[in-house]
């Protein structure tokens, strides 16, 4: 285990963006973690897994962790389920094509979604109507400053919608070392009600899908729609779906009757961010290296050479625009670092 000086994060971050950590270390056991912690109490520390949900404006004067601890278990058999555990390093979409092969449902949804598995229950993510506190268990986390395991519950976790507990009270406290997930071995609640799934399966004459057809289909939608940060580099939707409240969104819709929404609770409705910057003008602007990508209005990208700072111009310009259109915020949904 070597701590690096001065150690370049580009290759460490999918947006792309060159940057520096003060210092860099990549762990590979608790024990190696436990260790680093314990070796530098004092020094500023920075969590890092697959860097595919940060924006990174400046160096990091830390620290930073490069959490890379690797395995996966079944710890728990029932009669219709089972309970594995993936550590936090693993590739989360490797981690589910896995899940598939063992024929255990419930991440299926969740296919080709950057990032580890450590950092899955931070933002709490998800994809095509299933999120990942549907099939959470727990996780183990290690405290930053004692070094003291601790199991979060689901109920513990405060689970909403790219919300945590680990982005609130707990946010910088805690490294997630593992995650437990109850999976179906059989019975599987398929869903392919979500977006354009049922389309993509019904080009193969697919109509009582496996796992496997899914998580097939959500790749191809994806693969259609969503830039791969190894060829333009982005870091997915940079933007939260903003949530009004009913009464305030009737308000809005007078004045703007086409207004997309999806009505998520008996008060509250969801409108869809890229839907507001499509409306604005800003798809496929770009302003120097940085800009909206052409088909996804949620997604910013780098187109090579642009630095954190101009990405994050170009998101604030597309806050103030979209709230002087519709009074509405919308919020990063990125980690600006
Ligand atoms: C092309 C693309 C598509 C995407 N699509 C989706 C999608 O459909 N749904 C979705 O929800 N997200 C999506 N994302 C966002 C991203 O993939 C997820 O948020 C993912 O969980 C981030 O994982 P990561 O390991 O890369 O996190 P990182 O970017 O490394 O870290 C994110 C945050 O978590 C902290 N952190 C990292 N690891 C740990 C740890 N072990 N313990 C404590 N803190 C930690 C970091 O300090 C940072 O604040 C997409 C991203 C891209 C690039």
């Amino acid at each position: 285990m070597e701590i690096h000086a001065h150690f370049s994060l580009k290759n460490h971050n999918t947006f792309g963006i060159e940057a520096k950590a003060k210092k860099f270390v990549a762990v590979h056991s608790i024990t190696e973690l436990k260790t680093v912690l314990q070796q530098n109490p004092t020094e500023k520390k920075f969590i890092l897994g697959g860097g595919s949900n940060m924006l990174l404006t400046q160096d990091i004067e830390a620290l930073v962790i490069h959490v890379d601890l690797k395995g996966k278990r079944i710890v728990k058999k029932e009669e219709d389920f089972v309970w594995v555990e993936s550590q936090a390093g693993e590739n989360w979409h490797e981690f589910v094509l896995w899940t598939i092969d063992q024929n255990f449902g419930g991440l299926e949804n969740m296919s080709l979604i950057p990032g580890n598995v450590g950092t899955t229950p931070i933002q709490n993510i998800g994809a095509y109507g299933t999120e990942i506190k549907d099939t959470f268990i727990s996780c183990e986390a290690l405290s930053i400053d004692k070094q003291e395991n601790k199991t979060f519950f689901k109920g513990d976790c405060h689970f909403g919608y790219r919300e945590s507990i680990f982005k609130n009270e707990a946010k910088d406290q805690y490294i997630i070392t593992s995650v437990v997930f109850k999976l179906t071995k059989k019975n599987h609640a398929i869903n392919i009600s979500y977006g354009d799934i049922t389309t993509e399966l019904a080009k193969n004459n697919v109509t009582n899908p496996t796992l496997k057809e899914v998580s097939n289909a959500v790749i191809a939608i994806r693969q259609s729609k969503l830039p791969d940060p190894k060829e333009l580099g982005n870091s997915g939707s940079f933007f939260k779906n903003p949530i009004l409240l009913k009464s305030d969104f009737k308000k809005i819709q007078q004045q703007f009757p086409e207004m997309k929404y999806y009505d998520i609770s008996e008060t509250e409705v969801k409108v869809p961010a890229g839907w507001l910057i499509e409306q604005a003008g800003f798809k496929g602007k770009r302003f120097g290296d940085a800009g909206i990508h052409k088909n996804q209005a949620l997604v910013l990208v780098n187109y090579g050479g642009a630095t954190g700072q101009e990405i994050l111009n170009v998101s604030k310009n597309i806050q103030e625009t979209i709230f002087k259109t519709f009074g509405i915020h919308i919020e990063a949904e990125v980690n600006v670092i």
